[in-house]
């Protein structure tokens, strides 16, 4: 049986694994957003959104385990007709954030407002009663010379020693946090529980790709020597034995398959309904094009047009896909909604569902349908380097 949440690792080389991994971060962010963090953080969602919950079902608000932060314009707070909800209150579950020096400048703090400081991480234990975070507003101000950012806004790693010393002594803390930032998007959200079940169904999709295991195989028999993609211990050594490293595949594999059973992760009919996995294939597809996915391209880095190569760019030709859109107010990040496909696809569907784009593009094919046939070239200024 599976005794670790990462038993992925145990033949996966060290890219994949981390593909995998990276499932269960929300995505960092600038200002009032946690540099890379867990999907289980506290979350930061807009007025409007808290508005629209709160209208709908304000039951849902109780998702967010790890609690929730509204942030509200000084326009909104300061000018809107419309009266704040009397749950909303400031420095307990709202603060102003302030991103421009205009509204800065039209609507300054008022006199008794403190700027935000985080006092304890929202994903560990703290005293019963102790606030997590004090604080009415946070400046996040970058057209302003000098800028304008509260320390909550800071770099991660920012917090001078003396700083943290102050923060230790004036609110009796153990540990200080980084003061990077308060919280991560909403939709972004997912429970630890849910994030655990994503790598899991993920990974079983991974290894359920056709030729996955043989493509491993290779890949770490042909780096027994230098080692450099990553793979465990225990791969490289099963490589040495005779049909050890498929032995290996197989049995993680199977516990995978079986966490997987045990959690209701393999439900087929579901998963071919929302384009995930491929009847007929019986192998995960790309949930926009419906094609299968080729077992090296999870680890080979998308081709760049010359000449417009970032370096730092290692993004695969493999992307996680939702089916359904991340977007406030829905908990998008979950299994069945999630697929492998293309990064090509992927960038296709931008931040529409599955279904929207389709439509979309079928518009689009549509209205080119004469075109189409037609195999003139568009009589558009040539500036190529070689006229
Ligand atoms: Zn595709």
């Amino acid at each position: 049986m599976v005794k670790t949440a990462n038993s992925w690792n145990k033949v996966f080389p060290k890219t994949l694994s981390k593909k995998i991994e990276k499932t269960a971060e929300a995505r960092s962010g600038k200002g009032i957003y946690k540099r890379r963090n867990n999907r289980n953080y506290r979350v930061i969602m807009h007025l409007s959104t808290y508005r629209y919950i709160d209208s709908k079902n304000s039951e849902f608000l109780s998702n967010f385990e790890n609690g929730f932060a509204i942030r509200i314009s000084p326009e909104e707070f300061f000018t809107s007709d419309v009266p704040l909800p009397d749950s909303v209150v400031l420095g307990k579950n709202a603060f102003v954030y302030y991103k421009t020096i205009s509204s800065f400048k039209k609507f300054p703090p008022n006199a008794d407002w403190n700027e935000i400081t985080e006092l304890y991480t929202s994903n560990k234990p703290k005293p019963e009663n102790e606030p997590e975070w004090i604080g009415e507003y946070a400046l996040f101000i970058n057209n302003a010379k000098p800028s304008k950012i509260s320390r909550i806004c800071g770099k991660a790693g920012s917090l001078t020693s003396v700083e943290k010393q102050i923060l230790k002594d004036n609110y009796s803390l153990e540990n200080v946090p980084s003061q990077a930032g308060l919280g991560n998007f909403d939709y972004d959200y997912a429970t630890k529980d849910e994030t655990t079940a994503i790598k899991y169904q993920l990974s079983y999709f991974m290894l359920k790709v056709n030729g996955m295991k043989e493509y491993l195989n290779d890949l770490c028999q042909s780096d027994l020597v230098n080692k450099t993609f990553g793979f465990s211990p225990n791969a490289y050594k099963s490589c040495t034995q005779p049909n050890g490293f498929s032995t290996l595949y197989d049995t993680i594999l199977e516990d995978i398959t079986k966490y997987c059973e045990n959690h209701d992760l393999l439900d087929f009919e579901k998963l071919i309904k929302i384009r995930a996995w491929g009847e007929a294939e019986n192998q995960p597809v790309c949930p926009l094009c419906l094609q299968t996915l080729n077992a090296q391209d999870f680890l080979e880095v998308a081709e760049q047009v010359n000449g417009r190569e970032e370096e730092d760019n290692t993004r695969s030709k493999i992307a996680l896909m939702h089916i359904h859109a991340l977007r406030p107010g829905e908990l998008n990040h979950r299994v069945y909604n999630l697929g492998w496909g293309h990064r090509h696809c992927n960038t296709i569907q931008e931040d529409y569902d599955i279904e929207e784009i389709l439509n979309v593009l079928r518009l689009i094919v549509d209205h080119n349908s004469n075109e189409l046939l037609s195999d003139e070239t568009l009589p558009v200024d040539d500036l190529t380097v070689t006229k």
